[in-house]
Formats: C-alpha cells, structure tokens, sequence
C-alpha cells in the first residue's frame, strides 16, 4: 500500500461524519482516557495522546472509532489517482516516513555504549530562532548547549548522533528521520524560548519540557526534574507540556524538546550566554537522560 494519508493532527478524533480522503494510516488523538480505541472492531494502540490507526482498521467506506462509550464515524474516500489531494496526501506521508508505528523497547539494563541518542540542537543556517534584544540568535545558544550535552553523553559512554555540529539547517522533518535511521532510543531537540507576539517579551521566563506521547513524557520528565534542580529558584519551571512538534510527535522513538530558557529579556540573554551555565544545564540533561535510560520502571 503506497497510498498514504493521515488525519489532520489536532483533533481529538476525526469529525463526527467527516469526509477524509484515503490514506495507507490515519492518526487518531486520544483523550487521556481513551486508552482503549476500537475501530471497524481492531484495538488500536493508543499512547496517552494519541495513536497511529493502520489501513487494516481504516477502509474506504464508513469508519467507527471507538474509545471507551465514545463513539465517532468518519467517511474516507479515495482522491483520484494523480489528483491534487492524492499529491498532497501522498507528501505528508514522505514527511512522516521517519516514524516507526512501534515503541522502541526502554533500555533499561543496556550499556551505555549499547544506547544511541540523537541531540537536535534547533533551528541552523539562515533559520535562526528567536533573537535577543541584542541580536543574538537563537540557534547559536542551542548549538553551545547541545555541543556540552554531547560532550557530557558521550564521556559517559553513550552513542551520541547530532543532527548538526555546525551552522547548518537540517529540514526539520530529517532530523527524527536520523533519529529513526540511526535505531536510536532517543531524541532531544534543545531550543530557547520567545514569547508569542502579544506577549510581553520582558513578562515571560521559564523553562519547559514537551513531549507528544507518553513514551516522550517519560524521557521528558526526567529531564525536567533535573532542569528544575540544576536552575533551583534562579528561573520558574513550567514542567512538562504536550506539544504537537514535528520532532516530538515521534510513535516509535522517545522524544522531548527542551526549552532551556528565554532569551528574549536582556537577563535571559546575559544568561543564557554565560558558559558556566550552559555547562551545568548541559549536565543536567545528559543527568535526565541518565536517569531515564537507567530507570526500572519503563
Ligand atoms: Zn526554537
């Protein structure tokens, strides 16, 4: 089946009636409780948030998705061979080639040389992020951070992949695709924050960890925690957050994306480009990390 298609990613469940055009596999987002959803009468494994239906569940023709007593029905139909919908359908699905539809097993137990992690320092090139009120860019303070991070995996024995080592733009959708290539047991983006733009941009500090599924929120947990007590009273932690990023909305591979900081207030930039610091948030995600892949409970 080379026909592919997906359903648009923000909805807790395709649209009560809704026409959809036919893909190999859809994806169906799950209330925190619907752990258990039933389509054309096959249990679809669901992550917290949600879950990938395969074409052996999903038919051209009327569909039922059930979770718990909830029920919805959708129509998927077939776009014309060749026709704009098909393409489009047929590009989304290229994007998404990166993703296994299986958890990949937990570690716990391997070396740390048996286990791969991919670091993503965000943005690169001419996409340089946020900027500081200095001019400061972004994707430069991602690099200097994920470059300690690397540095700190790998003298302890970890196989470390970075989607870049330099002021290159990786096309956002190749870096979970190394992630996936590479059978790595993890991926770690590393961002700095800016606040939207009707936001107060001196108003707004914190740091904050995002994961899509519940295999990413585990990793990301664990990051955070270690976040929270490297930063101590010096910087508010908003914890862990759900996000629908393109790289953490990962089925196969334990994600996060860790918002270090703002950079956006003249104290955050000073901050955030002092090397000292850099250092001991570094450690303390590749202590996150540590702790995660070490951890019993999976
Ligand atoms: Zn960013």
């Amino acid at each position: 089946m080379t026909a592919a298609l997906l359903l648009a990613a923000a909805i807790a469940f395709p649209k009560e009636g809704s026409r959809l055009p036919l893909v190999s596999r859809c994806y169906v987002i799950g209330s925190a409780d619907a752990t258990n959803v039933v389509v054309q009468g096959h249990d679809v494994p669901v992550y917290r948030t949600g879950g990938w239906v395969t074409m052996v569940d999903v038919v051209p023709g009327t569909n039922t998705v059930r979770a718990g007593d909830a029920a919805v029905t959708f129509f998927v139909e077939q776009p014309p061979k060749g026709s704009g919908a098909a393409k489009s359908a047929e590009k989304k699905w290229e994007k998404l080639k990166y993703a296994g539809d299986v958890p990949r097993p937990h570690p716990a137990g391997k070396r740390p040389d048996a286990i791969t992690v991919v670091i993503d320092p965000g943005h690169g090139g001419t996409d340089t992020g946020a900027m500081t009120p200095l001019g400061r860019m972004e994707k430069d303070a991602n690099l200097a951070i994920a470059k300690f991070v690397r540095d700190e995996l790998v003298s302890r024995g970890y196989n470390v992949v970075m989607t870049r080592d330099d002021d290159s733009f990786p096309e956002l959708y190749d870096r979970p695709k190394l992630a996936h290539a590479n059978g790595a047991d993890a991926f770690i983006s590393i961002h700095h924050n800016a606040p939207p733009f009707d936001k107060d941009p001196r108003q707004v500090r914190y740091t904050a960890v995002y994961a899509w599924n519940d295999i990413g929120e585990r990793l990301a947990k664990a990051i955070n925690s270690r976040m929270a007590a490297a930063l101590g009273r010096s910087l508010k932690n908003n914890g862990v957050m759900h996000a629908n990023f393109a790289v953490t909305r990962n089925p196969e591979i334990p994600s996060c994306l860790v918002e270090v900081d703002f950079i956006t207030t003249p104290e955050g930039e000073e901050e955030c480009w002092d090397e000292a610091r850099r250092r001991k948030l570094a450690e303390a995600i590749a202590d996150g990390f540590r702790d995660w892949a070490t951890a019993r409970s999976k």
